[in-house]
């Protein structure tokens, strides 16, 4: 039998977040964004100052690391919370960002979100969004979706998301900055970042994000109906 998971993978600032958060909020299931348990760790490691070259430190504090995620209820952003601090929009900060694209290169760091992730979607439906949803993490999903978007796109939204970028940013620096990122992510050993061959394309370039939600909508049922 396939999870009960709605597996949304992409690269960073392909409109995956919005398209997933606004997804479970149609379908009126909870949506779990796995990007915020790695940027919560990155918080952490700069918060104590720890060495990113430093395996054994950092294994020690995740063996102290306890992450709580909520479900938010439609409309509002995930409740995220570490050691019962609740980070909030530092979380979405450039440096943490990066941070968090470090520490998700790291086995063990990966081992740990995992052994979460799975055993926040046990039970009923739910919208998972990450890098390796569909891969690695689910791979058996229910159903499974890529969103993309052209570079430029991307980096337009980027730039138009208050406090994600450098005060002086440009279309091309916050394009090189998610080029930098993607690259770490899909050139690691663990987990890249790959579309699942299962998995359905969307490039949302030139779509409007109810065209993006209908889309997948219409996959959904579509599956539904194929199996009754
Ligand atoms: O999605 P978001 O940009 O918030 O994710 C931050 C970073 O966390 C990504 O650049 C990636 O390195 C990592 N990540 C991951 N696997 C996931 C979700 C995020 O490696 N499932």
């Amino acid at each position: 039998m396939s999870s009960s998971v709605i597996a949304i993978d992409g690269p960073v600032a392909s409109g995956k977040s919005t398209a997933a958060r606004l997804l479970a909020t149609r379908l009126n299931i909870p949506y779990i964004n796995t990007g915020s348990m790695y940027r919560a760790i990155g918080w952490k490691v700069s918060r104590l100052g720890l060495n990113m070259e430093d395996e054994a430190a950092l294994q020690k504090m995740l063996e102290k690391t306890e992450i709580l995620y909520t479900a938010p209820a439609p409309g509002e952003n995930p409740d995220i919370r570490i050691d019962g601090v609740f980070p909030g929009q530092a979380l979405r900060a450039l440096d943490i960002a990066n941070l968090a694209s470090k520490v998700a290169m790291i086995p063990f760091v990966r081992a740990y979100t995992l052994d979460i992730q799975r055993k926040t979607a046990q039970s009923q439906l739910v919208v998972m969004e990450g890098r390796d949803i569909g891969t690695v993490i689910f791979p058996d999903a229910k159903y499974k979706f890529f969103i993309t978007a052209s570079p430029r796109v991307r980096a337009m939204r980027r730039l138009a998301q208050a406090g994600e970028t450098a005060d002086n940013a440009t279309v091309e620096s916050v394009a090189a900055d998610i080029a930098a990122r993607d690259k770490q992510d899909s050139t690691r050993a663990t987990a890249p970042l790959k579309q699942a061959e299962d998995a359905v394309l969307i490039d949302t370039s030139d779509l409007t994000i109810d065209e993006v939600i209908d889309a997948m909508i219409t996959v959904i049922r579509a599956k539904d109906s194929a199996e009754q």
